[in-house]
């Protein structure tokens, strides 16, 4: 069974004009998807930007509303569940983003930044917080004290560890990538990804994987699905889609 199964996904953006604001189109960003993603599995998404990998992602996890169609996770259909079940089933499915701090307050500090998914979910009490904290970053190589440090102090290898160790924090089965490296330097990029198949393995973790780079998806997946203006145009095994090695 698969861990996740996305059927018919559409997600249109209206494009409004003048000063009534009136929808005049769509931007038709993921028009029509239907793939599956294996509990173990490192599933590539790639493609040229904008072909829409990211709405591909987010309106997966229920972060966007999705136009039309379904998202079973473990079978369960996500689209138009409550707010509350979908919070929980959430814990289970983490994003990775290219910069994690970008989107997040500047003047949290590390510690802060990985324990906020805890304190959302108000999984544990404060001693007990730290220690996972300190736990989590040493999971991802920060060991020392980094918690009470800032998100600016630390290079771009550094950031995406914490923002993996902040992923990690609710024990999830699922995490989609979404150009985790592409900010990175070569070699940066290399320890990155050798430490999310570490993770895999240690946590049996299913990953979804976006990148526009080919040679970076075709490191880390199994099977890789390529999209373009919205829909996926082929999908399949490594070694079927690409020529050998
Ligand atoms: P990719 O991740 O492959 O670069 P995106 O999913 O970010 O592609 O974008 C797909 C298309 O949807 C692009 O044309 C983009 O401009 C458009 N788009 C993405 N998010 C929004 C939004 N919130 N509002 C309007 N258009 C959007
Ligand atoms: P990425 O593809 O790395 O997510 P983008 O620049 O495509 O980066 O998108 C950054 C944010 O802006 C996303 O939240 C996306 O939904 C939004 N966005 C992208 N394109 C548009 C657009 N044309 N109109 C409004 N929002 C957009």
């Amino acid at each position: 069974q698969p861990l996740l199964e996305v059927r018919n996904l559409k997600k249109y953006f209206p494009i409004r004009k003048g000063i009534l604001n009136r929808t005049t189109g769509y931007v038709k960003a993921v028009d029509g998807l239907n793939f599956s993603i294996y509990p173990g599995e490192t599933l590539g998404l790639v493609g040229e930007s904008g072909c829409g990998k990211s709405t591909t992602g987010r309106t997966m996890l229920q972060l966007l509303k999705p136009t039309e169609g379904e998202v079973l996770y473990e079978g369960r259909n996500l689209v138009g569940l409550p707010f509350g079940e979908l919070r929980q089933i959430r814990k289970d499915m983490q994003m990775v983003f290219q910069d994690p701090f970008a989107s997040l307050d500047p003047r949290f500090t590390v510690g802060q930044l990985v324990s906020e998914p805890l304190d959302i979910h108000r999984v544990l009490q404060r001693k007990a917080k730290t220690r996972r904290v300190e736990e989590l970053l040493e999971v991802v190589g920060l060991s020392g004290h980094y918690a009470n440090r800032y998100g600016h102090e630390f290079s771009g290898g550094q950031r995406q560890r914490i923002g993996i160790a902040r992923a990690l924090a609710l024990n999830p089965k699922l995490i989609v990538a979404d150009e985790p490296v592409s900010a990175l330097d070569v070699s940066i990029q290399s320890q990155i990804i050798n430490l999310m198949q570490d993770l895999q393995e240690q946590f049996q973790l299913t990953y979804l994987f976006i990148a526009h780079d080919l040679s970076v998806v075709k490191h880390i997946s199994t099977r890789v699905g390529v999209m373009y203006l919205g829909r996926i145009v082929e999908l399949g095994a490594k070694r079927d889609l690409f020529d050998a090695p």
